[in-house]
């Protein structure tokens, strides 16, 4: 423990703080917002409302430690070697963290006075967005913190900026306000830092999303300052890697916020962040967030990764990898041209399994190289980061060579094989030379340099060990001198080297000769410590040994990180092109095994898909040991005719509908994203935009009912699709009465067929609707097959021209169990509103309806009286008492009740 820490009665009810308490309110109020982990000895501890909050949030036990203006303190702490995971549990439940350090020596405080404190500092700010540590992270995930600013001339513009502290990695773009929300979920930040003045406007015009309030941090408005922007970014990124005027004002001030915040939390450590891709999304297919939830890309939409895009078509092998194929899921590509420079490299390895399957397994071992060299940039980094870069450039060479083989090298590969083939080799021979097998994860634990690395090292460790020996040959020296054969010299961090004894041989050794030679330290209740002159200038000897060795290795520690971050240019670039290799790897993978096929992508209206998949979907129904029925889709268009063509697809509940509607939208985005897609062809003119919307999910969180939601998403969509774009809309309408539902679908239908002329697909339960295909051109029904087989229905799950005349939902009621009284109601009330509807139905017919409707009767159809034969039966056989030959009478006789009981 901290040799300053005030005992409680220090802490008690004075008219002045004593002077930890003083410290202590002092660092708190510089660092607002932020739960203070003060350090003291092996423990951070948490006061007052601090201490209630991390105890109630990680379960730790609140105590109490003297009283401050009569009230007692609440007190509770971390042990150091564990802050780690307490730490992780805050951040994740959206806390920030202020950690304080002892900054100096206890000893030195001691110097100044008895009482003196020790000087303690804030030396980082622990906060979602600014995570660097692999303990803290997901390796699969990035990890981004982002920074939204507003810039008033005249109109109001908006941008956004963003980085991943633990890469590098920064982006910025300019934004409309109407697009803040489709961004922000498109990055889905850990962090999102906004001035007050920002946050205001934003909730002014209903644009401040309900899910940014638990990341949303207000940082002060001079934070913002663009004109003060352009110093901070150019001290950030020196060298005129990057010139700062060529961002606008507002994403000058975004990235500037960025920054500021980063460098303040990292507490002047810098910020080792990348030259930024200024105007990340212009080039991109705009998905907006309704439909990313819905089409379920990244995590399904309870927040599962099982089930979503992502997890069915990511086999990446490496974290790098599997953090780029996420990115380019969230916004693949909107030119055809990069689109299929991009599928050229997975159509040459997903041809060649041989090499694919190499550079698969040599990519496995290829580490986390751009989180590495950050954490070494932030002076964070230890023996096993420098380790990481030296193995990821010899992996880098060693898969370059792989290349070698192939004759027509496409343009994606060969970019790549040229930035792997440069890696410093030189560097990772070094690092080779230097580093032990075995590493520590901090420098300041030592031993991590190899034997034979450097003589003076070497030298000094011998004397380390030897020493050892030393110590070995006083202990049996002192046994022969004192006849106690249980003492043992031992060594503990508080003590250092002691001679410990039982308690009972322990008066012995305080009795003449050998008080003389032995220095009382401890008693322990079975053991008693001392120690020697000579034990005592053997552990100066020891420690000064280590001393030199660990100072060497520091050293050398230092300049080997000095060569590293000589590189850091091309170890980025490099980190780059192994992700980027380990993504189409994967996709070639996943086209060669999963049986998917290469887009044709074009300029054109086309989107014809042959014997499309969902890629989902179709792994669960296999996983099911069934087999995924194939369907085509065909919304081809031209300009000259007025656009692409709609398909009206109706069908049975459980059909398939939803699944053919979503299959279609997910091709087309695996598409742009550069991959092969599940069908046995495609050929897709390049979208711009996608647009998936479900009718009737009600968003109660939101306070939006049914209705309101759809239709909000609706006008969204008649808002803003082109004719470029793909429209699938399942089942919009359902939320409100039958009439205004299918007015609304209906209206609908005819303004993206009349207006916006996309590619659409509408599920629809009002088969009213089909007849729009008689009068617009480019509308076609089909629908999803059934077969009705002795009066249950069976779903072939195939879509075919024509049009549904039934929803067939009595009987996927009764699949779902629905009780048979019930169901026989339900029937019969169909045949009379469906005769009704047809003019056929009696008078006296929709009378009874009418004044059954809507509380109709509940008859429970007449039951058997008494108990159930065939269970009775049952009940009275006895399988233990009978021959094979009466089991198989008894099951006769069970049928034969069975059915008697069926006909009466
Ligand atoms: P709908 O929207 O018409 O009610 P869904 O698309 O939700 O129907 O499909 C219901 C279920 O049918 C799915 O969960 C899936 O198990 C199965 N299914 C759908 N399409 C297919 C298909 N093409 N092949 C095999 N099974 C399918
Ligand atoms: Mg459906």
């Amino acid at each position: 423990m901290d040799q300053s820490l005030p005992d409680s009665a220090s802490l008690s009810p004075a008219p002045a703080l004593t002077p930890m308490m003083a410290q202590y309110f002092e660092i708190k109020a510089v660092n607002p917002g932020y739960l203070l982990f003060y350090r003291m000895g092996d423990f951070y501890e948490l006061f007052f409302e601090d201490a209630e909050i991390a105890s109630a949030a990680l379960g730790i036990v609140l105590t109490k430690r003297g009283k401050h203006l009569g009230q007692d303190i609440g007190m509770c702490g971390v042990p150091i070697h564990a802050a780690n995971d307490y730490l992780n549990k805050l951040v994740k439940l959206g806390h920030r963290v202020a950690i304080c350090e002892q900054v100096e020596d206890p000893k030195e405080a001691k110097k100044r006075g008895a009482k003196s404190v020790v000087k303690r500092d804030v030396v980082r700010l622990i906060t979602a967005g600014t995570l660097t540590e692999d303990d803290h992270l997901d390796a699969r995930a990035s990890n981004f913190l982002a920074a939204l600013a507003m810039v008033r001339h005249g109109e109001t513009d908006f941008a956004l900026a963003w980085t991943d502290v633990s890469t590098g990695e920064s982006f910025t773009a300019d934004l409309a306000a109407d697009q803040l929300q489709d961004e922000l979920a498109r990055i889905d930040p850990a962090e999102l830092i906004l001035s007050e003045a920002t946050r205001l406007a934003l909730v002014e015009r209903h644009l401040f999303a309900p899910a940014w309030l638990p990341i949303s941090h207000i940082a002060p408005a001079q934070s913002f300052d663009s004109e003060a922007a352009s110093a901070t970014l150019r001290d950030a990124f020196p060298g005129g890697a990057f010139d700062p005027s060529a961002l606008s004002r507002a994403a000058r001030s975004a990235l500037g916020a960025i920054v500021a915040y980063i460098s303040d939390s990292q507490k002047g450590v810098g910020v080792a962040l990348r030259a930024p891709v200024l105007g990340a999304t212009a080039r991109s297919m705009a998905i907006d967030q309704a439909t990313r939830a819905s089409l379920e890309l990244h995590q399904t939409q309870r927040g599962q990764q099982r089930g979503s895009l992502r997890n069915a078509i990511d086999l990446t092998v490496t974290a790098p990898g599997s953090r780029l194929l996420s990115a380019r899921l969230a916004a693949p590509l909107a030119d055809a041209v990069a689109i299929n420079e991009r599928l050229d490299a997975v159509s040459v390895l997903a041809g060649d399994t041989m090499l694919n399957g190499r550079l698969r397994s040599d990519l496995k071992a290829v580490p986390d190289l751009a989180r590495a060299l950050t954490r070494l940039a932030l002076d964070r980094g230890g023996p096993r980061d420098l380790a990481a870069i030296g193995k990821a450039v010899s992996a880098a060479l060693a898969l370059s060579s792989h290349f070698a083989r192939l004759d027509d090298v496409p343009t994606v590969l060969a970019r790549l094989s040229a930035t792997l083939a440069a890696a410093p080799a030189p560097l990772a021979s070094m690092l080779a030379l230097a580093l032990d097998d075995e590493l520590p994860l901090f420098s300041r634990d030592g031993g991590f340099v190899r034997k034979g690395y450097d003589q003076t090292l070497d030298d000094e460790r011998a004397l380390a060990s030897e020493t050892r020996a030393v110590v070995a040959a006083l202990q049996a020296r002192l046994i022969e001198e004192t006849d106690v054969r249980s003492l043992k010299i031992r060594h503990n961090g508080v003590l250092g080297y002691f001679v410990e004894v039982p308690a009972a041989h322990g008066t012995k050794l305080l009795e003449e000769p050998h008080r003389q030679s032995f220095i009382h330290r401890q008693t322990l209740a079975n053991a008693m410590r001392f120690t020697t002159t000579e034990l005592a200038d053997l552990e100066g000897r020891i420690a000064r040994a280590h001393e030199a060795a660990l100072d060497i290795e520091l050293r050398i520690f230092s300049s080997l990180r000095s060569e590293a971050l000589g590189r850091t240019d091309a170890l980025r670039e490099l980190a780059d092109a192994l992700a980027e290799l380990d993504v189409t790897a994967a996709l070639a993978h996943l086209a060669a095994t999963r049986n998917y096929a290469r887009p044709e992508i074009d300029t054109s209206l086309a989107f014809e898909i042959k014997a499309g998949r969902h890629p989902v979907v179709e792994n669960m129904v296999q996983a099911e040991g069934h087999s995924f029925v194939a369907n085509d889709a065909d919304l081809s268009g031209a300009d000259d005719i007025g656009g692409g063509r709609l398909w009206l697809v109706t069908g049975p509940n459980m059909g398939g509908k939803s699944t053919f509607l979503r299959q279609n939208a997910l091709i087309a985005i695996l598409a742009q994203m550069g991959s092969f897609v599940p069908a046995a062809s495609a050929h897709i003119g390049v979208i711009d935009r996608v647009f998936s919307r479900v009718g009737a999910s009600d968003d109660i969180a939101h306070g939006r009912s049914t209705f309101m939601v759809e239709m909000v998403e609706t006008s969204a969509i008649l808002n803003r699709a082109t004719r470029r774009s793909l429209v699938v809309l399942d089942e919009i309408g359902r939320g409100t009465a039958t009439f205004d539902g299918l007015s609304i679908a209906w209206a609908a239908v005819e303004a993206l067929h009349e207006t916006t002329g996309c590619r659409a697909l509408f599920a629809t339960h009002f088969h009213e609707l089909t007849s729009l295909a008689k009068t617009l051109s480019r509308v076609s029904n089909v629908t999803m097959k059934v077969r009705e087989w002795e009066g249950e229905v069976v779903f072939l799950h195939e879509v075919g021209p024509g049009a549904a005349d039934r929803s067939y939902g009595i009987q996927v009621a009764r699949l779902a169990g629905l009780p048979e009284p019930v169901l026989a109601r339900a029937r019969q009330v169909l045949d009379i509103l469906e005769q009704r509807s047809a003019g056929t139905a009696s008078s006296s017919q929709k009378a009874s309806v009418l004044d059954d409707l809507p509380l109709f009767a509940h008859q429970p159809a007449a039951k058997p009286a008494g108990p159930d034969p065939v269970h009775a039966a049952l009940d009275a056989v006895r399988p233990d008492e009978m021959t094979p030959k009466q089991a198989i009478e008894a099951l006769y006789e069970l049928k034969k009740l069975r059915d008697d009981a069926r006909r009466s």
